[in-house]
């Protein structure tokens, strides 16, 4: 690994810089924004789910303001999609890449529709975030499956979230009740993606209690490999403050099953199996993606104590102009700069 990648792997947020990157200037409703040039638009589409995972991100960064993971969402359906339009219409200028998130959006009734209308706009690179569970659903009152309905849609990236390679243990780490998904019906996704152009990736979560380390994650992605995935995100538990913190079982879960990707990275410079590719620094996020076999492995970790103080610090080179990271519609039609649907409104 090049010394200048190393230097980054161990800085990692001292080392970024938004206003090194291209900024878009966009204005809403007479406000000033810069918008990140490569920004995603993720649309989380209901906060249910039917797992109850003791990692689970959505929950903590409400935890993490100290505040309950308490969701309001518009329940008219008329109104959330004339909200979800005006949103579309809003966003155009920026051409965002779209992603579906939740909770699991692929229970929701309102999502084939969501489908429509997001292929209506003709959202660029189109991903979605997902336990799996809805996928073979039928669509009520069709014959199509939800997963005909995103091949429909047009979907590049299926991201499928799968802590560990033993279904079992899966079902348990994730808490999944019914509808869960068998290995069988995993394979059968996995195969109906790549017979349809979209590009299937497991995401799998390290944690003490299952995949923990460099030997497991060979597991993992030999496995991976077997049911036709090529790309695999391995993520280090999300970091938080634990000062303010709102106590509870995700936290303590985050705090006592972590398992470090600094090491294991360092364990990966010496395995001639792997082969180092890139690695991406993103404002409270760091990635390094490695070869192993035929998969792309990709690994991240993230602190959402750096979320603030990077947006306070751009504000200060910006001359007061807000910067849009990233943008979030949620259910109660606000469409955000954060995750919170209180905190920085944009309409
Ligand atoms: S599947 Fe995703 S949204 Fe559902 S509980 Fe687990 S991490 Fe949270």
């Amino acid at each position: 690994m090049a010394k200048q990648n190393i230097e980054m792997r161990y800085k990692r947020q001292e080392m970024f810089d938004i206003t090194e990157k291209e900024l878009t200037p966009f204005s809403v409703n007479g406000k000033d924004y810069l918008v990140y040039g490569n920004v995603n638009l993720s649309v989380f589409v209901s906060d249910y789910c039917n797992a109850s995972c003791n990692f689970c991100v959505a929950q903590l960064r409400y935890f993490h303001d100290g505040v309950d993971y308490v969701k309001q969402a518009i329940t008219d359906e008329k109104e959330y999609f004339d909200k979800l339009k005006i949103m579309l219409d809003t966003v155009k200028p920026l051409n965002p890449s779209v992603s579906l998130t939740g909770g699991e959006p692929t229970l929701d009734p309102k999502l084939p529709t969501m489908l429509d209308v997001l292929d209506s706009y003709d959202v660029r690179k189109r991903t979605i975030t997902t336990n799996g569970s809805g996928l073979l659903k039928k669509v009520s009152g069709s014959s199509d499956t939800i997963m005909d309905k995103l091949i429909s849609y047009k979907l590049q990236y299926l991201n499928i979230s799968r802590a560990h390679y033993n279904e079992e243990i899966n079902n348990n780490i994730m808490n999944l009740k019914n509808p869960s998904l068998s290995d069988a019906e995993l394979e059968e996704i996995i195969h109906i993606s790549n017979e349809n152009s979209i590009r299937p990736r497991l995401s799998c979560i390290l944690i003490k209690d299952g995949v923990n380390s460099v030997k497991e994650m060979i597991r993992y992605m030999d496995w991976a490999e077997s049911i036709g995935v090529d790309n695999v995100v391995f993520r280090q538990l999300m970091k938080f403050d634990e000062k303010s913190v709102k106590p509870g079982r995700i936290p303590d879960f985050c705090k006592s099953q972590d398992v470090s990707l600094i090491q294991i990275w360092e364990s990966l410079d010496k395995d001639k199996r792997f082969s180092f590719t890139t690695q991406i620094l993103g404002y409270y996020y760091y990635v390094e993606v490695f070869k192993y076999k035929s998969i792309d492995m990709v690994s991240e970790m993230a602190d959402l104590n750096l979320i603030e103080n990077e947006k306070e610090k751009s504000l200060k080179k910006t001359n007061g102009i807000p910067v849009i990271y990233e943008l979030v519609f949620h259910p109660n039609g606000n469409l955000c700069g954060s995750w919170r649907e209180w905190k920085e409104v944009i309409i």
